[in-house]
């Protein structure tokens, strides 16, 4: 009988761990590294023919069609940067709905006949490429037989060079289309989205009197991730095959003591910190604030907000090299929302709001809220769309994973409501009853030290429990997931934006021609929108049960699994809302709900497969060795004549008995039919297969309690989460 050496080698291996030296040079500025490997605004300005600039401006900044006759010049100039920059191929990235970002990658160089190569790039290089579409999630969007897709250079995202030790790799951000046009990407949905919310914004603008630059919606995504030592991860198959833990019991100190949270940051990962922020300016990624988070082993990241396609590109990429800076540092990076069972899961805030470069955020209340009109039709814009399309929101965090976050105590619950704040709620009670007349003003705080000033208290206080809440200058959406491309979310959010904009923009465009004042317009519409849609707007704790029944009685929605959720997709009103702002074709937003369910039936049966291999092939034969070991102390004790007390023995043998009952359950679960299409897959999943994995993972659970710990195969909790 020996002991299992994975688990206790690993824990040897992190004691020896030492960290690589820093990749600081003293001498560096972050000002210095900030977008050095981005063909940036200013880059295109120094390398570009003025009139050539100037057209790739327009389309940046004022969403003008691209020029197709540029693109040749741009091409050459981007080549000519990027060989400079040691790159010696280029990648047409994109986001395919696998969630994960995809690159095909070519060669610059073509042989020219005389021996020699030649670096090669033109305009409808740039442009379009063709990668196989065949291997990516279409939801029945394409025949097989139709395998060609197709990228396209989104000019509004900045190319940049990806560094690799063995040569660097410019990268194109581009959408990814089937041949006959259809969006197979996260990318095309959000460009279109955002600009038909810009359409009916500036409408809107336009009403108050303004000739409004192009608006534009920014996302600033909060990342929390968990750090755990890579050989304890390499140990874990679990966390390999699924991204999260699918057996081990609870740690003794869990995260009672609420001694992590904004905790001093271990030097190790400060390290990693430092490293992933320098990767991060290199590519002109604006990284801001870092801190522990609630669970032990969890951080943030919050980069500056940005425009949203941007800041989505910028996310996905963000997470890439989080995953690889980790593993540089001997560790690994877990983007998986509820990585551990019991320990808080990480999430990813949407903070979003629209702006232009005329009139700044339209999401800012200024000091007296109440009499700012403008703001108060954007902000109703927002409450009338989240409470028509609560349910789509929902659907656009659906994930086998984030299921396990949501509605946890510790994450939004999956009813989608608003909070506003005191001030905030407070001039829209006035509204609901007429003229509002007057803001809740701020006050000061006083520390009762006389050396500290005075600090200003904001007017209302935060919610922590709501899903979306107004922070100030913007909105907080707080159920997407942290493994989520924040592309989704945002998509959606432009799209309910889009048409509560386009409503507003019409009822006031109508009252205006039938001679009504603007002032007594906007007036009369906020007192219907809050009249219509104020029961999604909720500032009390949104964890309680009181609010579940409260939201029952209010209508709203609670979508509580990702199978309830996922059907608001191709409801006839979203349809309509996708048809309408040319967002999804019927049949695309159809395909995205087939991608959805075959998603969520494929993560849960990799986790039930995962599970059964484990029980089987680690945990069981642990138990069993430990069984014998016992028996055969009993025997000897017997044979000595010596008393043996059998109770450890029985105890253990009677979770054997469990653990072999669930294994066997689990295989026939898996061996069973799962039904014809996704929707039967999926159902089957949620019903059949995570009950089974409960139980197997309910008696392994119970057997760590009791076996030796050195005959224990898996890192547990306690070493992954504490030892870094
Ligand atoms: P907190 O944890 O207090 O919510 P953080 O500082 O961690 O706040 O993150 C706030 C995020 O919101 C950052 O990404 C920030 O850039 C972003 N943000 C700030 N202002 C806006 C805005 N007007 N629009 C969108 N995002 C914003
Ligand atoms: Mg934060």
């Amino acid at each position: 009988m020996s002991a299992n050496p994975v688990r206790l080698q690993a824990i040897t291996d992190v004691e020896a761990y030492v960290p690589p030296a820093p990749s600081f040079s003293a001498d560096e500025t972050p000002g210095e590294i900030f977008g050095m490997n981005v063909f940036s605004k200013s880059v295109m300005q120094k390398r570009l023919p003025k009139s050539v600039f100037k057209s790739v401006m327009a389309t940046i900044e004022n969403s003008e069609i691209l020029d197709p006759l540029i693109a040749d010049a741009v091409a050459s100039a981007m080549k000519d940067w990027a060989l400079e920059k040691g790159a010696t191929h280029y990648a047409h990235v994109f986001y395919p709905l696998t969630g994960f970002t995809a690159e095909k990658h070519d060669g610059f160089f073509d042989p020219v006949g005389d021996g020699t190569a030649l670096a090669e790039f033109a305009g409808k290089t740039l442009v379009q490429g063709e990668p196989d579409a065949s291997s990516f999630p279409n939801g029945g969007l394409r025949n097989t037989f139709e395998a060609r897709g197709y990228t396209g250079w989104d000019a509004t995202s900045p190319a940049y060079i990806l560094e690799n030790p063995n040569g660097n790799t410019l990268c194109i951000p581009t959408v990814f289309i089937s041949m006959t046009g259809e969006a197979l990407d996260h990318k095309t949905p959000l460009l279109r989205a955002q600009q038909a919310m810009a359409v009916h914004a500036e409408r809107v603008l336009k009403l108050f009197g303004h000739d409004p630059a192009a608006v534009v919606s920014y996302v600033g995504p909060e990342q929390e991730y968990f750090l755990i030592d890579r050989h304890f991860f390499v140990a874990r198959p679990d966390l390999l095959n699924s991204g999260r833990t699918l057996f081990g019991a609870k740690p003794p100190k869990g995260q009672e003591f609420d001694d992590h949270y904004f905790g001093a940051i271990p030097e190790r990962v400060l390290g990693f910190m430092a490293d992933t922020e320098r990767e991060l300016f290199k590519l002109g990624i604006p990284a801001k604030t870092r801190h522990n988070e609630v669970a032990p082993g969890q951080f943030e990241i919050a980069p500056m907000f940005e425009a949203a396609n941007v800041g989505a590109d910028h996310q996905q990429l963000l997470m890439t090299t989080f995953k690889t800076v980790a593993r540089k540092h001997g560790m690994e990076c877990l983007f998986h929302e509820k990585p551990f069972e019991g320990v808080n899961g990480s999430g990813k805030h949407v903070n979003f709001s629209l702006g232009n470069a005329t009139e700044g955020n339209l999401l800012l209340p200024g000091d007296t809220p109440h009499d700012n009109a403008q703001f108060l039709v954007f902000c109703a814009a927002v409450i009338r769309a989240v409470h028509q399309y609560g349910g789509l929101l929902r659907a656009s965090v659906a994930s086998a994973s984030n299921d396990h976050r949501l509605g946890a105590n510790e994450a939004p619950p999956a009813i989608i409501s608003i909070f506003l704040g005191d001030q905030l709620a407070g001039v829209f009670e006035q509204l609901a009853k007429g003229p509002a007349t007057s803001s809740k003003s701020r006050g000061t705080l006083q520390i009762g030290v006389d050396t500290l000033p005075v600090l200003p208290t904001d007017p209302g206080d935060r919610n922590r429990t709501s899903p979306f809440a107004f922070t100030g200058n913007r909105f907080e959406f707080r159920a997407p997931g942290s493994l989520q491309s924040v592309a989704g979310p945002m998509t959606t959010i432009n799209a309910i934006m889009a048409e509560a904009l386009d409503h507003i923009a019409t009822k006031l465009e109508t009252a205006i021609e039938l001679g009504t004042e603007l002032n007594t317009a906007v007036q009369e519409l906020l007192t219907e929108l809050i009249t219509d849609h104020g029961s999604v707007v909720f500032n009390g704790n949104g964890y309680s049960d009181e609010w579940q029944v409260e939201a029952a009685e209010r209508g709203l929605p609670n979508l509580r699994t990702t199978l309830d959720a996922l059907p608001e997709l191709i409801t006839e009103s979203s349809v309509q809302l996708f048809e309408r702002y040319g967002i999804f074709s019927e049949s695309e937003a159809h395909s995205r709900y087939e991608i959805g369910l075959e998603h969520y039936a494929q993560s849960i049966m990799v986790e039930a497969l995962s599970t059964l291999e484990i029980g089987q092939t680690s945990v069981l034969p642990a138990a069993v060795r430990y069984q014998t070991e016992l028996a055969t102390n009993v025997s000897a004790l017997k044979a000595a004549g010596v008393e043996a007390d059998l109770d450890l023995l029985e105890e253990v043998s009677t979770a054997i008995a469990a653990l072999r009952v669930g294994i066997g359950a689990l295989r026939n679960a898996l061996h069973a039919d799962h039904g014809e299409d996704a929707l039967a897959e999926a159902t089957y999943a949620q019903t059949s297969l995570l009950p089974a994995m409960a139980e197997v993972r309910a008696a392994a659970d119970s057997l760590e309690a009791i076996v030796a710990d050195d005959l224990w195969p898996l890192p547990t909790y306690q070493e992954m989460l504490y030892i870094l």
